[in-house]
Order: structure tokens, then sequence, then C-alpha cells
């Protein structure tokens, strides 16, 4: 027996730490892979091309569209970010689950997209506890201001996916997220037989 590996969405507004907590599960556990996606923001300190993401200018990015090289694609404040086909299937097809670090948009149309899809929605802890994270990793002001209002209009959607979580303590939010994958793996819809190892590894 073997269990279908499936996709775990992380959405939820920006700046409420889905980075933080996928960065946190794939230090714990091997056989989760990170979607990488592609976008046309200019990077942030620390951040490095083909690990945070594939930084493309908006031309190159065009003609991934026109490829149809790319699962989802949204313009999330004015930059296009999009998720690469190619990692994501041959991950699925070498048996891991992967992990993604969606916006809304991006969460609502894997999940149509793919059967075999869990989303989980991250709640910011609160306004104040938002704003500051935004400034910690060094965003404009004019860009947190546009950012917390957008938050607060897309709460609403949490109760489109699967599972909400409010990110508070980073500790218990990743034990929570572990929590669901557990138990998730386990489903009966996602186990398969096989011949030759009939226990496998379920
Ligand atoms: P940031 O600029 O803060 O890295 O990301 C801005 C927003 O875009 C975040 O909510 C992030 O989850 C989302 N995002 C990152 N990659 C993708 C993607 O491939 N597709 C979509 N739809 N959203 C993405």
């Amino acid at each position: 027996m073997y269990y279908e590996p499936f996709f775990i969405v992380l959405v939820g507004p920006s700046g409420v730490g889905k980075t933080t907590v996928v960065r946190e599960i794939l230090k714990l556990h091997g056989d989760i892979k990170y979607s990488i996606s592609a976008t046309t923001r200019t990077p942030r300190k620390d951040e490095v091309h083909g690990r945070d993401y594939y930084f493309l200018d908006i031309s190159t990015f065009k003609d991934w569209i026109k490829e149809d090289r790319l699962y989802e694609w949204a313009i999330v404040y004015g930059d296009y970010y999009g998720t690469p086909r190619e990692s994501v299937d041959e991950f699925l097809k070498e048996g891991y689950d992967v992990i993604f670090d969606l916006d809304i948009q991006g969460g609502s149309s894997v999940k149509s997209k793919r059967g075999n899809t869990i989303t989980v929605f991250l709640l910011p802890p609160s306004r104040e506890e938002l704003r500051r994270r935004l400034l910690r990793r060094g965003d404009k002001e004019d860009i947190i201001v546009k950012r917390i209002k957008e938050v607060e209009r897309e709460m609403d959607a949490a109760f489109r996916f699967d599972y909400i979580i409010r990110n508070g303590v980073l500790e218990e939010t990743i034990k929570k997220v572990e929590a669901i994958i557990v138990a998730e793996r386990q489903r009966s819809k996602r186990i398969r037989l096989s011949s030759q190892d009939p226990y496998g590894r379920v």
C-alpha cells in the first residue's frame, strides 16, 4: 500500500507568515517539496533566484503563460506570480507531496484544477502584528497600507478553504499544519494497493 501524494496549499493574505511556515515544514519533512513560483516582482534582500522564486522579467513571464508552462498565475499587487508546471508534476511522479505558498486566487485555482489538493488558510493574529511583519521584511509604507486593507477584504474568503489556522505562535501553527498533513496521508481515499508490497509505506 502507498498513498497518492498530494498538494498542500497554504493560502492567505500577504504577510501572514506563509513563507515562514513553509520553510519550517520543509525543514521537518524531507518527503515534501516546495513549489517555487515565478514572479516579476523585484527580489527582496536575502531572496535567491531559484530558491525563493524564479525572478523573471515581464516578457519572459508572458512567454511562459503563452507556452502553458504555468499551472496557474495571478497578478498580485501589480506583479505577476505563477506556478511552473514542470517541477510540481515531476515531484508528484517521484512520490513527494508538494507544498505551495499562494495568494487566494492561486489557492482556489489549484484546488479547482487538481482534486487531490488540501488548502489551509492562514489568518494573521492581529492588524498590529501584520503591520509589524510587513515592516520587518522591508515593505514600504504605501505598500503596507494597501496590503492591510486588502487583507481585511480577503478574510471572508477563508471559508472557501479546507482548514483555517490563526498564525499567532509559530510553533503552534507548525504543529497544526503537521497534524493536517499526517491525517490527510492516512485518508482511505488516498491509499492505493500495491501487489508487490501490500503493506508498503502507509
Ligand atoms: P510576496 O511578494 O509577498 O512574496 O507574495 C505576494 C503574494 O503572492 C503572497 O500572497 C504569495 O503567497 C503569493 N504568491 C506567491 N507565489 C504565487 C504563485 O505562484 N501564484 C499565486 N497565485 N500567488 C503567489
